[in-house]
């Protein structure tokens, strides 16, 4: 079976657990970074910048999309007002997995998976099945993985602080970061 494995990392802290040990298991794991909906720039700019860190620890290559948050908003236009976790959140993730697939496929990686489920505030059930629906649709192999089980949240925030990642408050669109300064 071919072990290249292409993953989808949210952010930094969410790929700290999933990263190494995706590689413990003898995947060949390449990174894959879509980012476009993240707001605003300087926020994008933390977050890369902690990415950087992750691939130099973990020696592992990445994939880094062009940051174009104007195509995102075009795309996911009319979901402005969905509660976090709705509808915006279902089409943001096939957003940044059709977009993963494509390169997977470019890539020659045989499997995609996702580093989402290390969350406790995602469902985890809808994330595996739009990466399950989008990986067989590009003849890609799911490897349905929740990251959060057996303490994974917890490991990541440990992780994370080891290596200096920074951590963000908010899920990452301009909505989201709405909803957390009206609180
Ligand atoms: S809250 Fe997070 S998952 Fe939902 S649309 Fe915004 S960035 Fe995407």
């Amino acid at each position: 079976m071919n072990k290249k494995l292409l993953l989808h990392i949210c952010c930094a802290p969410d790929g700290s657990i999933p990263v190494p040990d995706l590689i413990s298991e003898g995947w060949e794991v390449r990174g894959f970074f879509y980012g476009s909906n993240i707001h605003p720039l300087s926020e994008y700019n933390l977050r890369l910048e902690a990415l950087h860190k992750l691939i130099n620890h973990t020696g592992i290559k990445c994939e880094i999309m062009k940051y174009n948050p104007e195509e995102w908003l075009e795309n996911i236009s009319g979901l402005e007002h969905e509660p976090e976790g709705g509808r915006r959140c279902e089409k943001c993730f096939m957003l940044q997995f059709e977009a993963g697939a494509l390169i997977a496929n470019k890539l020659g990686c045989e499997n995609f998976c996702t580093t989402l489920t290390i969350s406790p505030h995602k469902n985890v059930t809808l994330i595996n099945s739009l990466g399950e629906r989008i990986s067989s649709h590009y003849g890609l192999k799911w490897q349905n993985r929740i990251w959060r089980k057996n303490n994974g949240f917890l490991r990541s925030i440990r992780v994370s602080k080891e290596l200096g990642l920074y951590r963000q408050n908010y899920c990452g669109c301009v909505f989201s970061h709405r909803d957390i300064t009206n609180k």
